[in-house]
């Protein structure tokens, strides 16, 4: 803590000293021996397990809108970094918070915990330490998940012949990015712009499939900046290219219906999603099929030997896609 005005202590422990719960019951000694209110938390990852920790920062103006309500921003700020955990198929455990506001204000505090908090339990995350500092509004939060020794899905794993998959529907969070305006009126929205606010402002990570995947995926990210700056990622780690088809590409009716034949290209571009993209031997398929978290699971393309991405329409012909997403510079 450096300068923040209000009782550092007493805010700590009020809105942040008891946020989420971890669930030691399966491990046999203390997974989070201490938490908060010492110089350092301590993490003791079981027999075999390695930790995936992961660092994201959101900077009010550049991440999110500056009129988002504390709810959504504490919300939204821990689903985003749990998204890469889910990416490596690693299960959450604690989270350390970074908070710097320009001022303390008791209301935004309860509203911001109790976004972050909703989350942390409904994906039973321990927080068990920060830092709060007064300066322009900025959220940083590390993540750390468990993982069995070798297990973590990586970028770079991607064979050649693999099926590319994807989860749940694309697009519609960057298409909220044309409504953001309409948060505080969220409730009486049209269905349509409701759906996609919700898909910006409450991301649901994808932790559980992330952890089926593991021993089956050859390679994932979760995307975060669209479907073709991601993958991009796999294939230049993998050093692989990726054939997608293009009527495979999931967009939800509602995004079709509010940006008509726009949402192609917003699903294939837009970012903040945060749905799980990942390769998968056809060998696996059938069995993972069964799973109900395959459900929502789409087959787009296949990881080829030519570098670079191609878009397969339906009349067999191809073009060549520019990976190009959102770019922060
Ligand atoms: P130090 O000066 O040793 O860095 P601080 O005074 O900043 O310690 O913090 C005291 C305790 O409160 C530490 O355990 C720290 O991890 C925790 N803490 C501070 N800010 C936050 C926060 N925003 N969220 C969660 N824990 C926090
Ligand atoms: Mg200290």
């Amino acid at each position: 803590m450096t300068n923040c005005s209000i009782d550092e202590f007493g805010l700590i422990s009020r809105f942040f000293g008891n946020v989420g719960e971890f669930d030691e019951s399966s491990f046999d000694s203390p997974v989070i021996p201490l938490g908060i209110g010492d110089d350092c938390a301590i993490l003791r990852p079981p027999p075999d397990h390695e930790i995936c920790l992961s660092i994201d920062t959101l900077v009010c103006g550049v991440h999110f809108p500056e009129s988002i309500t504390p709810y959504h921003l504490g919300y939204r700020s821990l689903a985003v970094s749990l998204s890469d955990l889910a990416a490596m198929g690693a299960l959450p455990v604690a989270f350390t918070l970074a908070l710097t506001l320009p001022e303390s204000n008791v209301k935004w505090l309860a509203d911001f915990s109790r976004g972050l908090s909703q989350l942390a339990n409904q994906y039973q995350i321990r927080l068990v330490g920060g830092d709060t500092t007064k300066g322009p509004l900025t959220v940083s939060i590390q993540v750390h998940g468990l993982v069995p020794v070798d297990q973590a899905l990586k970028r770079s794993g991607a064979q050649v012949g693999d099926l590319i998959c994807v989860s749940g529907s694309l697009g519609a969070a960057g298409a909220a990015l044309s409504v953001l305006h309409l948060e505080p009126e969220i409730d009486s929205a049209s269905a349509g712009v409701r759906h996609l606010l919700e898909h910006y402002f409450r991301p649901q990570p994808k932790i559980e499939l992330g952890c089926l995947l593991r021993g089956y995926a050859t390679a994932a990210i979760d995307i975060s900046d669209g479907l073709l700056a991601d993958f991009n990622h796999i294939a230049e780690s993998s050093k692989v290219g990726g054939v997608f088809y293009e009527e495979k590409i999931p967009c939800s009716d509602m995004l079709r219906s509010e940006v008509g034949s726009e949402s192609l290209s917003i699903a294939l571009t837009a970012g903040d999603d945060y749905e799980l993209c990942f390769c998968l031997p056809e060998c696996h398929y059938e069995q993972l099929k069964q799973n109900e978290l395959f459900r929502t699971v789409s087959i787009i393309g296949v990881v080829s030997s030519e570098l670079g991405l191609k878009m397969r329409h339906k009349d067999g012909s191809e073009r060549i896609l520019n990976p190009k997403g959102y770019t922060h510079f």
